[in-house]
Parts: C-alpha cells; structure tokens; sequence
C-alpha cells in the first residue's frame, strides 16, 4: 500500500520534532507533523524556557541586594511586568521560528491543525481532510492538572503565568513539586507575597530529604510562606477580587491568585485512542515498550505522553532513539538508567542517582555533606548556605547519588552526571584537582564521611 508519508508525527514538541527531523533528514523518510498549538510544545512556549527567563528575571532582587555589598551604588529598582513579559513572548516567538526552520529545512510538511488516529496508519485532521502514514508518532505531550474542588477554575495553572495582564500583589501556590517550588521562588523574587500550601510533610518529594529540607529552609527564609500538611479544600471569588481559598488548616484566606501546581497529565484527549485499540495505562499515559513501540505496531510514543520521566532531554532521547530505530536501521532502547534533574528553585537543587533514603536500602553506604556559605554571600552578608553531598558505596566505592543545592547547581549535576555516568568511585572524585576557589571544589574536597549506614 502506498502511504502519504513514512512518518507522521502528532505533536511539535521536544520529542516529536527531534523524531521527525531525525526520520527526514537523516533517515530519508518523508515525513509531516501536525501540531494544534504553537511549535515548540510545552519546553519552548509555556515550559522550560519562558520558566528560565523568569528565573532569571527574578534573580535580579537579590542581585541588587548584594551589589550594594560589594560597593556599587543603585537607585530604586523597579520590575516592569508589562516590558519583561513582552520580551519574553518575543523570544518565545524567535523559537518557535526556530523550530517550524528546523522542520522545513529537514523537509518535513508542516500541518497547523489538530489529528486524531483512525486507524493503525490514518490520520484524520480537524480542519479535513486524512492522511496515510506507515508510521505514526504521538507526541502530544502532557497538561497541567487542576484538583477536583469546588471553585478550582478560579485558580490558574503554570500555562496562564506567562499571559498575565499583571502581577497579582499576593498568591497561593498549591503543590510541593517542580513547578509549584519554582514558581514560588520566581514570583517571590518578583516582588509576590507567597504562600505555598503543600499536602506532605515536605516539599519535594523524591528527592533527598536532607537537600529538599536545605532548599524548603532558605525558601523560607528568602520571605515565602511555607505551610506543610496542608491542601486546599474550595476556592471562591472574594468579593473585593482576588480569590478566596478554604483550606485543611485554619480560616479561609484572600489571595490576588491561585496557582494549582498539583502535577500534570499525559494529553491524549481526542486523540482517537480507543479507535486503534490503544488502551491507556492508569494515569491515562500511552504505555510503550523499550523501543516506544505501542501495542498496534505501526504506532509509537515519546515524551511526557508515555507517562515515562516528563523531561524535554528524556524526550528529545526518546524521539531520537525512535528514529534511530525506525528510520536509520540502528536499533537503540529508550530507557535510561541514571538521569540528571534541576529543580530551578532559588538556589537551585541538582540531583542525579540514589537519594540517602534509597541507598541506605539498598547496601551499606557512606555520606559525605558539606554544608557552607559561599564566598559570594559571606560577602554579601547573606546567611544562606550550599550544600553538597555524595552517597557513596562503601563495597564498590561508586558514588550512587550526588545532591547540590547552590546556584548554578544544575550546571554542576550536568557534570557530575559525566562522571557518575562512567561508574566514579569517590577516591575519582578525590583524585581531581579543585578548581579554587569555586563552590564544585568541595564536591572533590570532602574527606571524612559524616555518616555511614
Ligand atoms: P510534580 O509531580 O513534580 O508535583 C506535583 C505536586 O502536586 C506534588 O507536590 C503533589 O503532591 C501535588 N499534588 C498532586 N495532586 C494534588 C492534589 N489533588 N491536591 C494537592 N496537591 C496535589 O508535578 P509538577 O506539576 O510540578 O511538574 C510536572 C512534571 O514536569 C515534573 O514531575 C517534572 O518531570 C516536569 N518538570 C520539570 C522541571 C525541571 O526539569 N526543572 C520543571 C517543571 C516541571 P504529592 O507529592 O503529595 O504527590
């Protein structure tokens, strides 16, 4: 049977636009793409990036606030939300360009609309019209979840920050994970009185309690209001505007927002799903095989659809592995073992392997920490501390986990990420020499363990 194309990938996000670059440029195939939103998908337009930039704009407070410190004299400062936010969708627009040139440069046919599967190899498009593929791809990515309370349509999601009309003067964020941790931080910088509300004993679950504690600890004392065990029950318009929220903990409250970080969900909605047979998995992900192969073999799926780790990097591997396998007769699995994380909260916290908790049941373990002020806060008069610790195997002497919380501390997990990826010991990590004088030293500096389980 003749097909339209060889691959037709549903969703122009991280994952489905390295596929299909991949499958057309490298791999010969020809290929089209739909996407109903902007190109770029979550990472590029209301993800990663514009996220950064407002990491970035934040971090300017404290920036002024230690220049003075360090003799440079400022005048008031003022953050303009309307300038800031224009640029910023500038720079979004710039992207998106970037990526639809990436695809036409590949030769890959571009189709502004949203599809939905008819069957193994049919595509139907929302603005008419079918098309053929011998493959099919589904990248549509994953989509913010609001809790099931009364009133949660007066609370925003992380999609609506960057389309504000304006700051609000106070908000309740409501969640404990990447996103709610780092929009607190953002906004808090931003001149926001924060409130973040977390059901759980600590924010952060998953990662290294003794990290996650450092970051929750400097978060508070950097001005936002941290109330642990504590969920949100309704929300209604307050009268005088803004939002009113009822709580498992003490009176109702007004907020000028709402924010629901309360995790997202793989976007299959009208994806045609149940017309091909492809029966989603509890959370409503597309489940998959090592090769992102799903039960009807001429279908795949990449990227926070699958329900596997929701990182643009993980995807991008994903729909290169695919492509590799599918397109360029080099079979590569999808899995990763050891995957590097940044939580861009201020300051940030990388993470990457076992946590203490998780190696200590696993074997006997060493822990070396070191929690100091650096060089530039000390400074500064700031009393916030780095922290970095490395969990370390006390029979194979491999260094399991590694846990930094200090700025720039994604930048460092990159890195470390290298070496932990090549099997180190800790006695590797000995062995290099210290870059002085540089917060990463101590990652190589740290001789006695503090505690061994
Ligand atoms: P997370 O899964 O990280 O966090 C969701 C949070 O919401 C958790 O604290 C969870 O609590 C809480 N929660 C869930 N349901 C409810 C509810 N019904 N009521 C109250 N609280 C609730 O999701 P995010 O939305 O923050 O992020 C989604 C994913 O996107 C991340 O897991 C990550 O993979 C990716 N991401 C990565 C970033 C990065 O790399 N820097 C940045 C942003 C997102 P509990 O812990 O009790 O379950």
């Amino acid at each position: 049977m003749a097909f339209d194309y060889d691959l037709f990938v549903v969703g122009g996000g991280s994952g489905g636009v390295r596929a299909a670059r991949v499958a057309a440029a490298e791999g010969g195939a020809r290929v089209g793409l739909a996407e109903a939103s902007r190109m770029g998908g979550t990472c590029v337009i209301r993800g990663c990036v514009p996220k950064k930039l407002m990491v970035f704009a934040s971090a300017f407070r404290g920036a002024f606030a230690d220049a003075r410190a360090f003799g440079w004299q400022l005048g008031a400062a003022g953050f303009d939300w309307a300038a800031f936010r224009g640029a910023l969708r500038a720079e979004i627009d710039r992207l998106e360009g970037v990526y639809r040139g990436i695809l036409a440069r590949a030769g890959v046919a571009i189709h502004d609309d949203r599809a939905m599967l008819e069957d193994a190899h049919t595509v139907r498009l929302a603005a008419g019209g079918r098309v053929t593929a011998r493959h099919i791809l589904l990248a549509t990515g994953g989509r913010p979840l609001r809790p099931a309370i009364p009133g949660a349509a007066l609370g925003l999601v992380s999609d609506d920050i960057f389309e504000l009309p304006a700051l609000p003067d106070s908000i309740l964020i409501v969640g404990g994970g990447y996103i709610a941790s780092e929009f607190a931080c953002i906004l808090n910088g931003l001149g926001v009185r924060v409130t973040q509300a977390y059901r759980g004993a600590q924010i952060l679950r998953g990662f290294d309690d003794e990290a996650r504690g450092h970051v929750a600890q400097i978060m508070q004392a950097s001005g936002i209001e941290l109330r642990l065990g504590t969920d949100i029950t309704a929300l209604e318009a307050a009268p005088g505007g803004g939002v009113r929220a009822h709580t498992t903990l003490g009176a109702a409250e007004t907020f000028g927002a709402v924010l629901f970080a309360t995790g997202r969900a793989p976007d299959t909605a009208g994806l045609g799903l149940e017309a091909v047979g492809i029966l989603p998995g509890r959370r409503g992900e597309i489940p998959v095989d090592d090769w992102s192969q799903t039960a009807v073999p001429s279908i795949y799926a990449v990227g926070d659809v699958t329900g596997r780790w929701a990182l643009t990097p993980v995807a991008i591997r994903e729909g290169q592995a695919f492509a590799e396998t599918v397109f360029k007769a080099n079979p590569v699995r999808a899995t990763q073992a050891l995957v590097p994380t940044a939580v861009f909260t201020q300051p940030e916290l990388g993470s990457l392997g076992l946590t203490e908790e998780a190696a200590r049941e696993a074997g006997p373990i060493e822990v070396y920490c070191a929690a100091f002020r650096p060089m530039h806060r000390a400074f500064a008069g700031r009393p916030e501390k780095a922290l970095m610790k490395l969990i370390v195997c006390r029979s194979t002497r491999r260094v399991l986990g590694c846990h930094i919380v200090a700025d720039q501390a994604g930048e460092m997990i990159q890195l470390a990420a290298v070496a932990i990826g090549m099997g180190a010991t800790k006695e590797d990590f000995d062995r290099a020499v210290a870059v002085h004088p540089t917060m990463a030293e101590e990652l190589v500096t740290m001789r006695n363990p503090v505690r061994v389980a």
